[in-house]
């Protein structure tokens, strides 16, 4: 069998894996990456925005799409709110493509079609299948990038994550669009629809918790069906495309020894929005930065980082894990129907911060 030898493995090469590979490389360390995908970023499982602060990540043509001036959200009763909300829409393959090279050009060795299989944290050793070929990786430090069913996780005995599955169709866009469209509505229990714009085409989609017993696809379908009607989008579907969110925020420890969880896997994305391409970014850069400061000889290196990283996310993940726990008290009942209950549920409300049901949502926290 072959064997590789580093100082770190990442394992997952999404924006989480790809940012802690090329902050280590930088740092000179002797970086492994691993993805299980025959290539960095493909297939797309995203809805494609990121929010303004990240535009520096997606500065170049290939990867910027166009810009999202707001939001638009579209409540049961019909009325619809608008909320300036800036960010942009990318080319989410062409995004993670661009960190995967990044990281590369600082030095780090990067495998597509790499499987990890088992990982021996005593031992610091992991086994993976790299083109076909079973390959055993010494490494000294782990991070664990592998997404909202993660594999290290799995291996170290620790709980899966909580999560919501999603259906999404690439469809065009018959109007000009340049916010972003939320749908708020007991079709979609334990998540929301969203109609995202990308030129002349957009992402249709959905998350839904599967615990409601709702069909995905025949809730996509309407939603497609009424738009097509409206003409505001076709009838043609170029993709297809889905996967699954962790909702139920942040992992007890983000780190084992020395292995270190970031982004999906580590449940830094949003347990409402969804959104997690910001906090796998950031969270890869720190942990990468940490296990830099560990070599150098910063013994609490690791502990800094799981605490930064619960004083950047945490308060956020637990209004939104509460608020989750209390729309679960208001899916298929009438109150479902009332938009106050809605904009209670969604952050672009202030009811969000102060609503009908923020304090039922303070007293769950206690
Ligand atoms: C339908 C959908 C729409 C979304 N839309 C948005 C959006 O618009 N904006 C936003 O900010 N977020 C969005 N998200 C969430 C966002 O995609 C994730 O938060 C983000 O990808 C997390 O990055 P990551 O690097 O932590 O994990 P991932 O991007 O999930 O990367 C994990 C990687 O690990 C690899 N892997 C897993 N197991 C193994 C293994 N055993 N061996 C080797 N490799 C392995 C996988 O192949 C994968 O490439 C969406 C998610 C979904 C499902």
């Amino acid at each position: 069998m072959q064997t590789l030898r580093c100082e770190v493995l990442v394992v997952g090469l999404g924006p989480g894996g790809s940012s802690a590979s090329r902050v280590c490389a930088e740092a000179g360390l002797n970086v492994i990456g691993i993805d299980k995908k025959k290539s960095f970023g493909f297939p797309v499982q995203c809805a494609e925005f990121i929010p303004l602060p990240m535009a520096s990540y997606a500065r170049d043509e290939p990867v910027r799409i166009q810009r999202i001036t707001g939001m638009k959200s579209f409540l049961p009763s019909g009325e619809v709110e608008f909320t300036d909300f800036r960010g942009l829409m990318i080319d989410r393959q062409e995004f993670d493509q661009a960190l995967a090279q990044s990281a590369i050009q600082s030095g780090a060795r990067l495998y597509s079609s790499a499987h990890l299989l088992s990982l021996r944290r005593d031992a610091k050793r992991a086994e993976a299948i790299i083109d076909r070929e079973v390959v055993e990786i010494h490494f000294q430090y782990v991070v664990a990038a592998d997404g909202p069913h993660s594999h290290v996780a799995h291996q170290l005995g620790l709980p899966s994550l909580k999560t919501v599955n999603t259906r999404q169709y690439t469809v065009d866009l018959l109007e000009p669009l340049d916010d972003t469209d939320i749908w708020l509505s007991d079709e979609f229990p334990g998540g929301y629809a969203w109609l995202f714009p990308k030129g002349d085409r957009a992402n249709l989609g959905l998350g839904i918790d599967k615990r409601w017993g709702v069909d995905l696809k025949a809730a996509l379908d309407n939603l497609h069906e009424k738009l097509v009607a409206q003409g505001r989008i076709g009838k043609s579907i170029h993709a297809r495309t889905g996967g699954a969110i962790p909702v139920g925020g942040m992992r007890e420890k983000l780190v084992c020894d020395e292995i270190l969880f970031v982004g999906d896997a580590a449940g830094l994305t949003h347990p409402i929005t969804g959104a997690g391409i910001a906090a796998a970014v950031v969270s890869g850069e720190h942990a990468a930065q940490a296990i830099v400061e560990k070599i150098e000889g910063n013994e609490d290196a690791f502990e800094e980082y799981d605490e930064e990283m619960r004083e950047q996310y945490g308060p956020g993940l637990e209004r939104a894990v509460a608020k989750r726990l209390w729309l679960e008290g208001q899916w298929h009942t009438q109150a479902a129907q009332q938009d106050e209950i809605m904009r209670a549920g969604w952050i672009a409300f202030h009811e969000y911060q102060n609503a009908p049901g923020a304090k039922r949502v303070k007293e769950m926290m206690l």
